[in-house]
Parts: C-alpha cells; structure tokens; sequence
C-alpha cells in the first residue's frame, strides 16, 4: 500500500486535491443534466485507472494544473455554485478523501455530479453519498479480462457492478425537467469491441432496464491509443439497436459524435 502523503499512488497523484481544468457552462450529452444556468465542470488531475485508449490522456496521467489544499477547495466551490445549477465532479475517485473532508465542512447549495469511471470503493462511495446528488457512472466493461487488457486493472467488472448497484439506490427525482438526484450510467462504444457493448447492455438492462443509459459513440483515437480507428456506423448500428430494445430511458450520442471536437483542450 502507498502512502499517498509521501508518493504518488498508481493515479500518479499525491493525497491532496489537484484540478486540472475547471469549465464554467459546461454542455453535457445528457439534457437533464445540462441547464441553462450552467454546469461547472471540475477535472480532477490523474485518474485510478489507465485506459490505453485515454481521450482525457492530457490529464488523466495526472500532474498537470494546480493543487488545492482544503480551504481552497471549499472556496472554489462557494465561488462558483453563484454562478452554475450543478457541479460536475470528473474524475474525482482517487481524492475521495480529501473530497470528503472538504464536504463535511462545507456543502454547496448546488447538486454535485459524481461522473467516474465506476472502478471505485463502495465503502468510500457510502460516506459520500450523502453529499452527492447524482451519480453519473461509467459501465465500460462487462468481463474482467478486458479492463484488464484495456484499462491495466484485474477486476474492473467485478468492482464496477459492486459500485453499480449501491449507486442505484439513489432515486431519480427531476425538477422542471432537470435531474436533481439520481443515477445516469454511460457506456462508450469502442471500435472492434462490439461484443462487450452487447453483453455490458444486456446486463445493465437484466438488472437497470428502467434507469437513465447513455450510449456514447465519441471514441476519437489519440496519439498513444491502441485503438486507431473509430466506431463504424455498422457496429454503432448494431449496438443502437440492442439498445433501443434494452431501455426505455436514456440518450444516444450522435454517430458523428467521433470528433476531436469532444476532446476539451486541456493544455490551453
Ligand atoms: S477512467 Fe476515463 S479518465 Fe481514467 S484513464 Fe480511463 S478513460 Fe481516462
């Protein structure tokens, strides 16, 4: 075990809270998290997992922006909740901690989105549930072997659905159209893995067919990606339509999704 006080941990961060980009009236794909009062978009620095196909791969490597002690933090987060409807917490699991301990002080008036890539402590994920108003969770793969070979970590599935089902415990509830608490659960359709779109919605929908699903077809190959092409409009097509016959809520991302575009310039 690391002690992140003193080294960086396999995030490639140390224990104290680092942002590398914030964005003020950020646009969502999904619509009922996306109001026109505007969505601060907070990007953590590093990420708990390494996937080799990485379109946040500018930061998720981590070291990059600034770091924020406790009371800093806490007055980012009184500054912008005067001017936004939510904030959008990116990439946070690997500063849980330092996450929670900043809430326990202070808790915005605003919702806070907790968008991870699911591969996270439910021990964690209990004592900040009250402060998190909606979950917005990766479901990247249904088989260990492939977060294994993509994302360099053994047991992805087995923690994802452990983290899946204590996130939908949160109910959904809207406001003028707008989710103010609940679960949306997003699943990026990568190029020449089709078979694990079908089995992931085939198990998201055995057991969650009711809940929001995001269907993404962004996927754009970055430099250091393994995976050089994007999606074919045949196999978006293939999994569209499992979907559509899987939920009866959710979004799909437009196939001419797959731009640079959807790459936030980090580096700026
Ligand atoms: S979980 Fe997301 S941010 Fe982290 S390495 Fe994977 S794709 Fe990148």
């Amino acid at each position: 075990m690391v002690d992140r006080k003193k080294s960086e941990g396999f995030c490639n961060e140390l224990d104290k809270i680092r942002i590398a980009k914030i964005i003020d009236n950020f646009i969502w794909e999904e619509p009922c998290v996306t109001d026109k009062n505007g969505v601060c978009a907070i990007f953590f620095s590093g990420c708990n997992l390494k996937c080799s196909y990485c379109q946040n791969y500018e930061i998720s490597r981590g070291k990059v922006g600034k770091i924020y002690d406790e009371d800093e933090f806490i007055e980012l987060l009184k500054e912008k909740e005067k001017n936004n409807s939510y904030f959008d917490f990116i990439t946070p699991t690997h500063f849980s901690n330092a996450i929670l301990n900043a809430l326990k002080k202070y808790q915005p008036k605003i919702p806070i989105i907790w968008n991870s890539s699911g591969y996270e402590s439910v021990k964690m994920l209990e004592k900040l549930d009250k402060y998190i108003s909606i979950y917005l969770l990766d479901f990247k793969y249904i088989e260990d072997d492939l977060g294994k070979r993509l994302s360099h970590v053994s047991n992805y599935s087995t923690i994802a659905k452990k983290v899946l089902d204590f996130c939908a415990k949160k109910k959904d509830v809207f406001r003028d159209n707008l989710m103010k608490e609940g679960l949306i659960l997003r699943h990026l359709v990568l190029p020449g893995e089709i078979k694990n779109s079908l089995d992931t919605l085939d198990y998201l929908a055995s057991k969650y067919s009711d809940r929001f699903v995001s269907l993404m077809s962004q996927f754009t190959p970055t430099p250091q990606s393994p995976i050089k092409r994007k999606l074919s409009p045949l196999e978006y097509k293939i999994v569209v339509n499992k979907f559509l016959k899987s939920f009866q809520n959710g979004y799909i991302q437009d196939f001419d999704s797959a731009s640079e575009d959807f790459i936030p310039k980090f580096l700026e």
